[in-house]
Protein backbone atom coordinates (compact mmCIF):
# COMPACT_ATOMS: atom_id res chain seq x y z
CA UNK A 1 0.00 0.00 0.00
CA UNK A 2 1.30 3.52 -0.72
CA UNK A 3 2.30 5.06 2.95
CA UNK A 4 -1.36 6.90 3.84
CA UNK A 5 -0.31 9.09 6.38
CA UNK A 6 -3.54 10.35 7.23
CA UNK A 7 -7.53 10.17 6.58
CA UNK A 8 -9.19 13.91 6.46
CA UNK A 9 -13.22 14.13 5.99
CA UNK A 10 -15.30 17.38 5.66
CA UNK A 11 -18.78 16.72 6.98
CA UNK A 12 -21.92 17.62 8.42
CA UNK A 13 -24.17 16.06 11.81
CA UNK A 14 -27.10 16.71 9.78
CA UNK A 15 -26.65 15.51 6.80
CA UNK A 16 -27.41 11.71 5.57
CA UNK A 17 -24.80 11.14 3.35
CA UNK A 18 -22.40 12.03 5.32
CA UNK A 19 -23.56 10.21 8.36
CA UNK A 20 -23.34 7.30 8.81
CA UNK A 21 -23.14 6.80 5.21
CA UNK A 22 -19.58 7.82 4.73
CA UNK A 23 -18.16 8.59 8.32
CA UNK A 24 -18.82 4.97 9.88
CA UNK A 25 -17.28 2.62 6.89
CA UNK A 26 -14.14 5.27 6.62
CA UNK A 27 -14.17 5.56 10.59
CA UNK A 28 -13.69 1.42 10.44
CA UNK A 29 -11.09 1.64 7.53
CA UNK A 30 -8.81 3.99 9.68
CA UNK A 31 -9.18 1.70 12.79
CA UNK A 32 -8.62 -1.68 10.80
CA UNK A 33 -5.13 -0.04 9.02
CA UNK A 34 -4.66 2.21 12.01
CA UNK A 35 -4.49 5.32 9.76
CA UNK A 36 -4.84 8.74 11.54
CA UNK A 37 -8.46 10.22 10.83
CA UNK A 38 -9.27 13.93 10.91
CA UNK A 39 -12.87 15.20 10.96
CA UNK A 40 -14.05 18.68 9.82
CA UNK A 41 -17.33 19.62 11.09
CA UNK A 42 -18.63 22.04 8.03
CA UNK A 43 -20.80 24.16 10.90
CA UNK A 44 -18.11 24.02 13.90
CA UNK A 45 -14.47 23.73 12.16
CA UNK A 46 -15.61 26.23 9.44
CA UNK A 47 -12.29 27.73 8.38
CA UNK A 48 -10.38 24.26 8.07
CA UNK A 49 -13.18 22.64 6.54
CA UNK A 50 -13.11 25.22 4.05
CA UNK A 51 -9.84 25.45 3.57
CA UNK A 52 -8.50 21.82 2.42
CA UNK A 53 -11.65 21.62 0.12
CA UNK A 54 -10.63 25.15 -1.33
CA UNK A 55 -7.14 23.79 -1.62
CA UNK A 56 -7.77 20.39 -2.81
CA UNK A 57 -11.42 19.03 -3.19
CA UNK A 58 -14.53 19.89 -4.84
CA UNK A 59 -14.74 23.57 -4.17
CA UNK A 60 -17.96 25.78 -4.61
CA UNK A 61 -19.44 28.57 -2.74
CA UNK A 62 -21.90 26.39 -1.09
CA UNK A 63 -19.91 22.89 -1.42
CA UNK A 64 -21.41 19.26 -1.70
CA UNK A 65 -20.46 16.90 1.76
CA UNK A 66 -18.76 14.80 2.61
CA UNK A 67 -15.84 14.94 0.94
CA UNK A 68 -12.77 12.97 1.73
CA UNK A 69 -8.98 13.37 1.44
CA UNK A 70 -5.74 11.17 1.94
CA UNK A 71 -2.73 12.77 2.76
CA UNK A 72 0.00 10.32 0.97
CA UNK A 73 3.91 10.92 1.89
CA UNK A 74 3.87 13.09 -1.15
CA UNK A 75 0.82 15.67 0.07
CA UNK A 76 -3.09 15.71 0.19
CA UNK A 77 -5.57 14.52 -2.93
CA UNK A 78 -9.28 14.33 -3.02
CA UNK A 79 -10.69 10.72 -4.06
CA UNK A 80 -14.11 11.17 -2.83
CA UNK A 81 -17.40 13.71 -3.07
CA UNK A 82 -21.09 12.80 -1.81
CA UNK A 83 -23.67 12.11 -4.66
CA UNK A 84 -26.21 14.57 -4.95
CA UNK A 85 -27.98 11.58 -7.11
CA UNK A 86 -28.68 10.10 -3.41
CA UNK A 87 -27.63 9.26 -0.40
CA UNK A 88 -28.03 5.58 -2.35
CA UNK A 89 -25.66 6.78 -4.79
CA UNK A 90 -23.43 7.50 -1.79
CA UNK A 91 -23.65 4.31 -0.08
CA UNK A 92 -22.85 2.36 -2.89
CA UNK A 93 -19.56 4.64 -4.02
CA UNK A 94 -18.47 4.41 -0.60
CA UNK A 95 -19.11 0.56 -0.57
CA UNK A 96 -16.70 0.47 -3.75
CA UNK A 97 -14.11 2.86 -2.36
CA UNK A 98 -14.01 0.66 0.49
CA UNK A 99 -13.39 -2.63 -1.48
CA UNK A 100 -10.96 -0.38 -4.00
CA UNK A 101 -7.68 -1.84 -3.05
CA UNK A 102 -5.19 1.17 -2.15
CA UNK A 103 -2.12 0.31 -3.73
CA UNK A 104 -4.09 0.88 -7.43
CA UNK A 105 -4.76 4.74 -6.39
CA UNK A 106 -3.59 6.85 -9.14
CA UNK A 107 -4.08 9.77 -10.08
CA UNK A 108 -3.55 10.13 -13.70
CA UNK A 109 -6.18 9.58 -15.43
CA UNK A 110 -7.16 8.02 -18.56
CA UNK A 111 -9.59 10.16 -20.89
CA UNK A 112 -10.03 6.87 -23.43
CA UNK A 113 -13.67 6.00 -22.42
CA UNK A 114 -17.10 6.56 -23.66
CA UNK A 115 -18.37 9.67 -21.14
CA UNK A 116 -22.06 8.67 -22.33
CA UNK A 117 -22.14 5.37 -21.49
CA UNK A 118 -20.52 5.67 -18.10
CA UNK A 119 -22.53 8.23 -16.94
CA UNK A 120 -26.17 6.08 -18.17
CA UNK A 121 -24.68 3.35 -16.52
CA UNK A 122 -23.46 4.85 -13.41
CA UNK A 123 -24.61 8.62 -12.64
CA UNK A 124 -28.23 8.30 -13.82
CA UNK A 125 -31.11 7.30 -11.20
CA UNK A 126 -33.80 7.68 -9.78
CA UNK A 127 -34.67 10.56 -6.94
CA UNK A 128 -37.31 12.79 -5.98
CA UNK A 129 -38.23 16.76 -7.10
CA UNK A 130 -35.92 19.08 -5.40
CA UNK A 131 -38.26 21.63 -3.71
CA UNK A 132 -40.41 21.84 -6.74
CA UNK A 133 -42.45 18.63 -5.21
CA UNK A 134 -42.15 15.41 -3.57
CA UNK A 135 -42.76 13.14 -7.06
CA UNK A 136 -40.06 11.05 -8.72
CA UNK A 137 -38.21 12.46 -11.24
CA UNK A 138 -36.82 11.18 -14.78
CA UNK A 139 -33.67 11.89 -16.47
CA UNK A 140 -33.10 13.36 -20.18
CA UNK A 141 -30.25 14.20 -21.81
CA UNK A 142 -30.43 17.74 -23.43
CA UNK A 143 -26.65 18.46 -24.83
CA UNK A 144 -23.74 16.46 -26.10
CA UNK A 145 -20.86 18.28 -26.70
CA UNK A 146 -20.60 19.21 -23.36
CA UNK A 147 -22.41 16.33 -22.40
CA UNK A 148 -25.77 17.73 -20.23
CA UNK A 149 -28.74 16.61 -18.70
CA UNK A 150 -31.78 17.01 -16.60
CA UNK A 151 -33.69 15.93 -13.92
CA UNK A 152 -37.48 16.60 -14.19
CA UNK A 153 -40.82 15.45 -12.36
CA UNK A 154 -44.45 14.56 -14.00
CA UNK A 155 -45.18 18.26 -13.90
CA UNK A 156 -42.17 19.40 -16.46
CA UNK A 157 -40.43 21.00 -13.58
CA UNK A 158 -36.65 21.15 -13.47
CA UNK A 159 -34.89 20.09 -10.59
CA UNK A 160 -31.10 19.81 -11.77
CA UNK A 161 -29.03 20.67 -15.10
CA UNK A 162 -25.67 18.64 -15.09
CA UNK A 163 -22.94 18.95 -17.01
CA UNK A 164 -20.14 16.06 -17.47
CA UNK A 165 -16.89 16.40 -18.38
CA UNK A 166 -13.59 13.95 -18.88
CA UNK A 167 -10.65 16.11 -17.00
CA UNK A 168 -10.93 19.72 -16.87
CA UNK A 169 -14.79 21.18 -16.41
CA UNK A 170 -15.44 24.31 -18.19
CA UNK A 171 -17.63 26.55 -15.20
CA UNK A 172 -17.91 29.04 -17.55
CA UNK A 173 -18.70 27.86 -20.54
CA UNK A 174 -21.22 25.90 -18.35
CA UNK A 175 -23.28 29.01 -16.59
CA UNK A 176 -23.20 30.60 -20.03
CA UNK A 177 -24.94 27.54 -21.24
CA UNK A 178 -27.49 28.01 -18.89
CA UNK A 179 -27.89 31.34 -19.72
CA UNK A 180 -28.50 30.65 -23.52
CA UNK A 181 -30.72 28.14 -22.15
CA UNK A 182 -33.37 30.33 -20.16
CA UNK A 183 -32.41 33.71 -22.21
CA UNK A 184 -31.56 35.08 -19.05
CA UNK A 185 -34.74 34.83 -17.71
CA UNK A 186 -33.88 32.36 -14.85
CA UNK A 187 -31.71 33.82 -11.94
CA UNK A 188 -28.93 31.61 -11.41
CA UNK A 189 -26.82 32.00 -8.35
CA UNK A 190 -23.35 31.03 -7.76
CA UNK A 191 -24.14 29.22 -4.46
CA UNK A 192 -26.98 26.92 -6.49
CA UNK A 193 -23.79 26.15 -9.10
CA UNK A 194 -22.01 22.69 -7.74
CA UNK A 195 -18.91 20.70 -8.65
CA UNK A 196 -18.07 16.66 -7.74
CA UNK A 197 -15.78 14.78 -9.11
CA UNK A 198 -15.98 10.94 -9.54
CA UNK A 199 -13.35 8.34 -9.22
CA UNK A 200 -12.72 4.66 -11.03
CA UNK A 201 -12.88 4.04 -7.39
CA UNK A 202 -16.11 5.07 -6.54
CA UNK A 203 -17.44 4.67 -9.84
CA UNK A 204 -16.85 1.13 -9.19
CA UNK A 205 -14.73 0.47 -12.73
CA UNK A 206 -11.78 -1.48 -12.31
CA UNK A 207 -10.23 -1.97 -15.41
CA UNK A 208 -9.64 1.62 -16.18
CA UNK A 209 -8.50 4.27 -14.00
CA UNK A 210 -10.45 7.34 -14.81
CA UNK A 211 -12.28 10.70 -13.86
CA UNK A 212 -15.83 12.49 -14.12
CA UNK A 213 -16.07 15.95 -13.22
CA UNK A 214 -19.83 17.16 -12.68
CA UNK A 215 -20.79 20.58 -12.60
CA UNK A 216 -24.58 20.99 -11.76
CA UNK A 217 -27.13 23.69 -10.93
CA UNK A 218 -29.96 23.51 -8.82
CA UNK A 219 -33.08 24.98 -9.61
CA UNK A 220 -34.44 25.89 -6.17
CA UNK A 221 -38.00 26.82 -6.76
CA UNK A 222 -38.80 28.86 -3.24
CA UNK A 223 -35.53 31.04 -3.69
CA UNK A 224 -36.65 32.06 -7.19
CA UNK A 225 -39.99 32.24 -6.30
CA UNK A 226 -38.77 34.92 -3.85
CA UNK A 227 -36.46 36.57 -6.46
CA UNK A 228 -39.85 37.00 -8.69
CA UNK A 229 -37.63 35.21 -11.20
CA UNK A 230 -38.88 32.66 -13.94
CA UNK A 231 -38.14 29.05 -13.92
CA UNK A 232 -37.08 26.36 -16.30
CA UNK A 233 -39.59 23.63 -17.71
CA UNK A 234 -39.92 21.14 -19.85
CA UNK A 235 -43.13 20.84 -22.10
CA UNK A 236 -45.06 17.70 -21.70
CA UNK A 237 -46.16 18.02 -24.73
CA UNK A 238 -43.32 18.73 -27.49
CA UNK A 239 -40.57 18.34 -24.41
CA UNK A 240 -38.94 21.66 -25.60
CA UNK A 241 -37.31 23.58 -22.47
CA UNK A 242 -39.28 26.73 -21.64
CA UNK A 243 -39.44 29.33 -18.91
CA UNK A 244 -42.39 30.88 -17.13
CA UNK A 245 -43.34 32.63 -14.08
CA UNK A 246 -44.05 30.91 -11.05
CA UNK A 247 -46.11 29.69 -9.49
CA UNK A 248 -48.14 27.91 -12.07
CA UNK A 249 -49.59 24.68 -12.89
CA UNK A 250 -49.40 25.18 -16.62
CA UNK A 251 -47.44 22.09 -17.92
CA UNK A 252 -47.04 23.53 -21.95
CA UNK A 253 -44.76 25.31 -23.41
CA UNK A 254 -46.42 28.76 -25.72
CA UNK A 255 -46.11 26.93 -28.90
CA UNK A 256 -48.31 23.90 -27.74
CA UNK A 257 -50.54 26.35 -25.56
CA UNK A 258 -51.17 27.93 -28.76
CA UNK A 259 -52.47 25.03 -30.99
ZN1 LIG B 1 -41.74 18.77 -9.06
ZN1 LIG C 1 -44.32 22.39 -26.24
Amino acid sequence: MQKIRAIHIVYANWCPHCIPTTLEPIKNLALKYNIPLYLYDIDKEVQKADKIVKDYGDYSEDYVIPQVFIEFDEGIKHIFTGYSEGVDFTKRAIENLINYDFNFMKFEFSNDFDLKEIVKEKLIGEGSCYSHCRDKTYYKFINEEPLIGIYYCNKGYISRVISYWKGKADYDHFISFLNTLTKGKVNIISEDVRVATRYSWDLGIKDKNIMVREIYWTQNYNKLLKRNSEALYICKECNNLFTQRIPTENELCEKCLAK
